[in-house]
């Protein structure tokens, strides 16, 4: 975001100055003005040049802007962590790291969620019209609401075509540029899995592993959601359909037998599960235990599970995580 504002700063000044190399108005006065009494004579704080007449408001406004900027702290120190979560449709966020999220809120970190589609191509349960516009726009107030309830920033959305992102052009420039443009200190995804299975989600893990693997150093760590071995089972048969034959992922590539890093997350599970609940159109009876098979959703209230990218346990990363609920438990079999 710094980047962004110094960029915006930058070209709105730009188009104070003429082209052909002319001095610009602020050196034009300055050289026909130079006998005016100091109090109209001073220096414009934004484009460090002599200003002799009033300040427009882009002036001001500039001038806010570049004090902001001056006092923001650079990316190499800067004292609050940035999380970014990267989604294939509204309601990933709340089921797969919700608790991780509302937990680095709660720390104060700047936490982000990108869902790469509006999950129009998903069945609607709460009676409301059921167009692929109208469940879409559903969906998106949906996440905006669990994002309010988690405590993180708006959502962003780039409505690619839902359910359809495995035939999509790859978004790896795209996503590479967000990366670079917001320089998170933690990643969030699902993982190869897909969580059960689900081809956009896989498609957006090997999106964004290809633009973590080609990163080059510092990168920020990518963690991927490690679900319990077989847990997602019974949604995975209700979606194989979606997978081809044979199926893939196949069913024993549901799961994961080992990662990096535990998050309790008890002590917000209200959080999350409201969180889940926000996700309404998608709930049968609107009951948020309900956007699952039964007996999933109440295990995804105890603890989440990461997969370090590297396919190893970093350190620095396990403190991180840790500051967020104390001491952290041995991690998991890895
Ligand atoms: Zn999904």
């Amino acid at each position: 975001m710094l980047r962004e504002r110094h960029g915006s700063s930058s070209s709105l000044s730009g188009r104070t100055e003429r082209k052909g190399g002319h001095p610009g108005p602020c050196h034009r006065v300055r050289h026909l003005f130079t006998s005016l009494p100091p109090d109209r004579a001073n220096w414009c704080r934004h484009s460090a040049r002599l200003r002799t007449v009033a300040p427009t408001r882009r002036h001001i406004l500039n001038t806010r802007r570049h004090r902001l900027d001056r006092r923001r702290p650079r990316f190499d120190n800067r004292p609050v962590p940035t999380l970014l979560a990267v989604i294939a449709h509204p309601d990933d966020e709340s089921y797969s790291f919700g608790g991780t999220l509302a937990l680095a809120a709660q720390a104060g970190w700047r936490c982000h969620v990108l869902s790469l589609t509006s999950g129009e191509g998903g069945k609607r349960n709460d009676g409301g019209p059921d167009g692929q516009v109208q469940v879409g726009l559903a969906r998106e107030r949906e996440l905006a609401s669990s994002c309010t309830i988690l405590g993180v920033e708006p959502p962003k959305f780039w409505r690619l075509p839902d359910g359809y992102l495995r035939e999509h052009a790859p978004q790896t420039a795209r996503l590479g540029s967000v990366i670079e443009d917001q320089r998170p200190d933690l990643v969030l995804s699902l993982g190869p899995d897909g969580a059960y299975g689900h081809p956009d989600h896989i498609a957006v893990f090997h999106w964004l592993f290809e633009v973590w693997r080609a990163a080059p150093d510092p990168r920020p760590p990518l963690l991927l959601a490690a679900f319990p071995l077989g847990l997602f089972l019974p949604q995975y048969q209700k979606c194989l359909s979606m997978m081809g034959e044979p199926p893939s992922p196949a069913p024993n590539e549901i799961g994961s037998a080992a990662w990096d890093y535990d998050v309790p997350i008890a002590a917000i599970a209200a959080t999350k599960h409201a969180a889940i609940a926000a996700h309404r159109s998608q709930l049968p009876g609107g009951q948020p235990d309900a956007l699952f098979p039964a007996g999933i959703v109440s295990k995804l209230l105890e603890v989440e599970r990461f997969g370090d990218a590297r396919g190893a346990r970093d350190l620095r990363v396990a403190s991180l995580l840790a500051s967020l609920t104390g001491p952290a438990p041995d991690a998991g079999s890895r």
